[in-house]
């Protein structure tokens, strides 16, 4: 049995900065991760690009967190957006910053991120045992024991980094929400969140379409990103986004043209009058949405009824797409809920109850 200051269980982006605080900070430090390879999850983000993070302000940031954003303002206030740019840059990993702010490495390559965090770990000291998948916890006399079905460790530091729910065929299946019972911590309701929209609206000839910097509104949320209709309804960060706000049964309203208002619109109908409707409006948007929109329409711009144009102005600027329901969490990006925050201490993040015993990333 090994002795180590801090344990570090799953190395996603929350387990590997720990590891890398932890040694940082001198201590003797072993990340311990079930996978084959550290940060299965984190090579998936941004299709593959790593979507490392955003180049906004704090208020920026806390306005895309649904839920308690607030907790995260202590930890911000020690480690930031900002901190983890120069850290990346100090460590030799050139980012680039894209569209909303978000910031991928130049060379388009997850493995380049997850490389760099990996050479810090080892080059700081701290220990990495991969294919090691823990299957208790257990903490008697101030030490914590750390088992796998082989094998123990022990610690006086224990560091939950283990994911949330979603997506569990990366490796997060929960298993830091059942550390949290076994220390009788609460864990709150788990729900599917940044999850890929199933509608009721025609699927076959939209599939595939994807639009840029379009807004998606339901209630007072409004959000203007990248939208992508799929096979069984939308995806893209502006789905993805509002889908924290909804679980079927409300009615979206898209905005294909937020750059135009209803007026702007008009007036280049106008203008454009003796174009066909497919031609004028393929300037504006996608050819097959022009397509879509233009279906049941006359031939031409100057053909329409005035209730005909006010009904395209209406598909452009207001189109209505009825939500039935959201992926499930074996499908979703994010997982909301997890270890109550109410138990944790938001400077430290360590369990009020237990000392020694703290909790990182998509697990809370
Ligand atoms: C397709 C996709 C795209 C995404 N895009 C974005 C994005 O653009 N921007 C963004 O901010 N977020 C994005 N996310 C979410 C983001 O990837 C997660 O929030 C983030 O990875 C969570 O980090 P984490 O370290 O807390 O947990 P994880 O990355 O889930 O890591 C937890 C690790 O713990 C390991 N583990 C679990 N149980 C055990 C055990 N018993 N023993 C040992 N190891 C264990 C797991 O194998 C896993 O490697 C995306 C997610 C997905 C699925």
């Amino acid at each position: 049995m090994t002795h180590f200051d801090t344990i570090i269980i799953g190395g996603g982006p929350a387990g590997m900065m720990a590891t890398i605080s932890s040694a940082f900070h001198g201590k003797k430090a072993l990340l311990l991760e079930k996978n084959r390879r550290l940060g299965k999850k984190l090579a998936g983000t941004g299709g593959g690009r790593c979507n490392v993070t955003n180049s906004g302000t704090l208020e920026d940031l806390m306005e895309g967190i649904p839920g308690n954003g607030r907790f995260l303002y202590s930890v911000f206030s020690q480690f930031d957006n900002h901190d983890i740019i120069a850290f990346f840059e100090e460590n030799g990993v050139k980012l680039k910053e894209e569209d909303h702010g978000r910031m991928f490495p130049t060379t388009d390559k997850s493995r380049t991120i997850i490389q760099a965090l990996e050479n810090k770990i080892l080059e700081l000291g701290a220990q990495i045992k991969t294919q090691f998948e823990v299957v208790s916890v257990k903490k008697k006399d101030q030490i914590f024991i750390v088992k796998s079905a082989d094998c123990e460790f022990t610690c006086d530091q224990l560091i939950v980094t283990t994911g949330g729910k979603a997506y569990p065929s990366t490796g997060s299946t929960g298993f830091g929400h059942d550390i949290a019972r076994h220390f009788k911590l609460k864990v709150t309701e788990i729900e599917a969140a940044e999850s890929p929209l199933l509608t009721d609206f025609p699927h076959k000839p939209l599939q595939g379409i994807s639009l840029d910097d379009v807004t998606l509104s339901y209630d007072k949320h409004v959000i203007t990103h990248d939208l992508l209709f799929t096979h069984f309804g939308l995806s893209g960060p502006a789905a993805l986004r509002i889908s924290s706000f909804v679980r079927g049964g409300e009615i979206l309203s898209l905005d294909v043209l937020p750059k135009m208002t209803r007026e702007d619109v008009s007036q280049y109908l106008t203008e454009n009058r003796d174009k066909s409707i497919k031609n004028g409006l393929k300037a504006l948007i996608p050819e097959r949405l022009a397509e879509f929109f233009s279906e049941e329409l006359p031939e031409k711009i100057k053909q329409m009824d005035p209730k005909q144009t006010e009904s395209l102005i209406n598909k452009l600027k207001a189109t209505q797409i009825p939500v039935t329901g959201k992926m499930n969490l074996t499908k979703s990006f994010v997982t909301k809920g997890g270890v109550d925050l109410k138990e944790i201490n938001p400077k430290t993040l360590e369990s009020k109850k237990v000392p020694g015993l703290h909790f990182a990333g998509e697990v809370l």
